[in-house]
């Protein structure tokens, strides 16, 4: 490998390899290249001695770890396929599939989305008598998360701390895992505390897997979780071989349970190692990066940074005032196809947000234009209800514990086994203390249901079995085919949809499904299963990805949140306005707005050439609409690097004051350019464009 490629601190990484070793560094300097570089290094530096598989690295999301493994074995060739490449979840889930047997569970677990969850949830507190009208489901679940997440459960509060969501949820709790577990599912905090559980309880395996993973490099360190952490102590106990990079200014997380003390406190976790610092940035032109440092300068307590590049000059960052949203929107679509006509390629431009909510009008209007693009994190295709039957008929065949999916799907399409007759096979459950499968294998023994009816969940339990067998010999997509069929599932899809096309919207989200099938068949060759593509969906939806079949040049569309670590030569930055950037609700708060500074630092270093923060001055909201004030952040920007867009459409009411003077402001600031030959204030090339 061509060391000659990174600078002297980058080399001084990648050539250090026994030992703890932190490269704190802010955006764009390069830390996710010295990871792969050090992976390069460590298979070429000690052929033999160093196996591939004697490597963990890793990622943020599964997107990354994808892009990650296929620069190794383009940098190192196919060796590399044996380097292990994935998120902190996804290790865990392949720990579990190896040894989750050793805690009891069944070793083909199922891992619980969202809705089972919830599911378990409303069953526990219906069980101690809450109600779960009265009390948000939801907000006992995130409760629940948030303390797996931090590496403990639920504690018992002294009488009368705590309000009444801490008791229901410390309640809760014992039920809720229990279930899961009776039901041979783990959830997504699980997928983190079970394996340190493994490696904790567990001589052996403790050996098994610290003999074998014997350096561990992280990516996005300052993003970790305690129970992230927990875990790659236990892994890192023997070989002390962590290599952590990343950056205090982009930790965006801590609503998830990211610990920033983590990268903080790197020396002390990890004793003795060394600490090599990057100062030059290799990303983004001086003016995104002179904005980019402005506004994250303004937060107390970081480590500070000095940051450079030798790539000056650079086209100002545009700061564009539209009417409204729909303006707004219309406005980015016409700057990227002027972008595009200039031959700037659909994958190097994105348009970050703060919240999914506002992608719509976006959308819209690229569609009009006949513009290619992919909404990152749109979870909405796995939520759709056909896709949940057909995922759910998919989890029963692959673990009959799954009594949520099974409930689910027992009667879709209708084949005439009710609510009463399930009932009834429950309660025989409980009474023999067995499960409710095997109760349903056995249905026509029991004289109290329904005429005919246990010989109808005989013959479902027939079908199950069936598919079973089939799908253990691969051919997923066209097993399901078959299943499709027999079931009859598209015929009363479309019956039971209100008109054609509401049917069509519906079949399309089953091809969905058999795509993505038949793209995970094509990716994972042999290896592909039932089990590992469900254990693959939901980590994937949880990262907040979708594959989106089609064309493979397309805008980006995400959250500023699931940016994080991308590069794009054109970045629109949308929705610059207080309440979104940063987010309402989170102002009074001083460690929320500080944490909203940093999103807005991570976004802003996603550009490399071209930077637009856009905002509207009015937006519909509840049917009204509402004047909206320009973000904070906006005014930390140098004038010097900016330059200031109003577009004039006719507006909807007159500027507030406050927004009046927030321009007046700009652009006084904005008549003393630094870079002299630029018209103050001037609306550029791009002013009024959107019409
Ligand atoms: P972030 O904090 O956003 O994750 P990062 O520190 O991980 O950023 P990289 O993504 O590794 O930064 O690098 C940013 C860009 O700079 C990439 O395009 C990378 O290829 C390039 N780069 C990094 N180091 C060098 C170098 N020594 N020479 C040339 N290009 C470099
Ligand atoms: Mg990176």
């Amino acid at each position: 490998m061509d060391l000659s490629k990174l600078n002297p601190p980058q080399r001084e990484a990648v050539v250090t390899l026994e030992g703890p070793l932190l490269v704190l560094a802010g955006a764009g300097s390069g830390k996710t290249r010295v990871i792969t570089h050090r992976i390069v290094h460590l298979l070429n530096e000690r052929p033999g001695l160093i196996m591939a598989r004697n490597i963990l690295a890793v990622t943020f999301t599964n997107k990354a770890a994808t892009e990650m493994k296929e620069r190794l074995v383009h940098m190192a060739g196919p060796r590399a396929q044996g380097v292990l490449v994935c998120t902190f979840h996804a290790f865990g889930a392949e720990m579990l599939r190896e040894d989750i047997h050793r805690l009891g569970w069944p070793k083909k677990f199922a891992i619980a989305d969202m809705g089972d969850q919830l599911a378990n949830i409303r069953r526990a507190m219906r069980e101690h008598k809450i109600d779960d009208r009265s009390f948000d489901a939801r907000k006992v679940l995130n409760l629940i998360s948030k303390a797996k997440n931090s590496g403990k459960a639920p504690e018992p509060k002294p009488e009368g701390i705590g309000d009444d969501y801490d008791l229901i949820t410390h309640m809760v709790y014992p039920d809720y895992q229990l279930s899961l577990k009776a039901q041979g599912s783990v959830d997504f905090d699980d997928l983190l505390l079970l394996p340190a559980r493994l490696l904790r309880e567990h001589p052996d395996l403790y050996e098994k897997y610290t003999k074998r993973f014997r350096y561990l490099l992280v990516d996005e360190f300052q993003d970790t979780n305690t129970a992230q952490l927990e875990l790659l102590k236990l892994l890192a106990g023997r070989s002390r071989n962590v290599c952590a990079v990343g950056d205090d200014d982009q930790c965006i997380y801590s609503w998830r349970g990211a610990e920033v003390r983590n990268i903080l406190d790197f020396d002390r976790l990890f004793p003795g190692g060394k600490e090599v610092r990057l100062e030059q940035n290799y990303r983004s032109v001086q003016t995104v990066l002179d904005a980019a440092n402005a506004v994250i300068a303004k937060n107390p307590e970081r480590k500070a940074k000095q940051m450079w590049t030798d790539r000056t000059g650079g086209t100002k960052v545009k700061v564009v005032t539209c009417p409204n949203d729909e303006e707004e929107a219309r406005f980015v679509a016409h700057e990227i196809q002027k972008h595009m006509a200039l031959g700037i390629s659909a994958d190097d431009i994105a348009v970050l947000y703060r919240t999914n909510g506002q992608s719509r009008p976006i959308e819209e209007t690229l569609r009009e234009k006949n513009i290619g693009y992919e909404v990152v994190g749109g979870s909405e295709f796995f939520d759709r209800r056909e896709v949940k039957d057909v995922i759910a008929y998919f989890k029963v065949i692959v673990n009959k514990l799954d009594e949520i999916s099974l409930l689910r799907i027992v009667n879709v399409p209708s084949r005439g086994i009710g609510d009463v007759t399930m009932e009834r096979l429950n309660v025989h459950a409980r009474g023999e203390g067995v499960t409710l499968w095997t109760v349903m294998k056995k249905a026509t023994d029991y004289e109290d249901l329904p005429p005919g009816a246990g010989a109808r969940v005989m013959d479902f339990v027939d079908l199950v079995e069936r598919y079973r067998a089939a799908y253990e010999h691969g051919q997923l997509a066209n097993v399901t085919r078959k299943l499709l069929e027999e079931i009859g599932f598209r015929e009363a899809t479309r019956a039971h949809a209100t008109s054609a096309t509401a049917a069509d919207k519906k079949l399309k989200g089953v091809d969905g499904v058999l795509n993505s099938l038949e793209n995970f068949e094509k990716r994972e060759g042999p290896k592909a299963s039932l089990p590992t593509y469900l254990n693959r969906l939901s980590l994937d939806t949880r990262q907040e990805e979708e594959e989106v079949p089609g064309a493979n040049r397309r805008v980006t569309l995400m959250t500023v949140h699931a940016s994080k670590g991308l590069e794009y030569r054109l970045v629109f930055f949308i929705g610059m306005e207080e309440d979104l950037m940063p987010h309402g609700g989170m102002q009074g708060e001083a460690q929320n707005l500080e944490e909203e500074r940093r999103l807005c630092y991570v976004g802003i270093t996603r550009a490399k050439e071209v930077l637009y923060l856009t905002r509207a001055a009015t937006r519909v909201k509840r049917g009204k609409e509402v004047p909206r004030t320009p973000s904070r952040f906006l005014e930390d920007l140098p004038p010097e690097v900016i330059e200031v867009v109003e577009l004039d459409a006719p507006r909807q009411g007159p500027p507030t004051t406050e927004e009046k003077n927030f321009f007046a402001n700009l652009k006084e600031r904005f008549k003393k350019p630094a870079i002299p030959g630029t018209p103050p204030g001037g609306t550029g090339p791009s002013g009024g464009a959107a019409r």
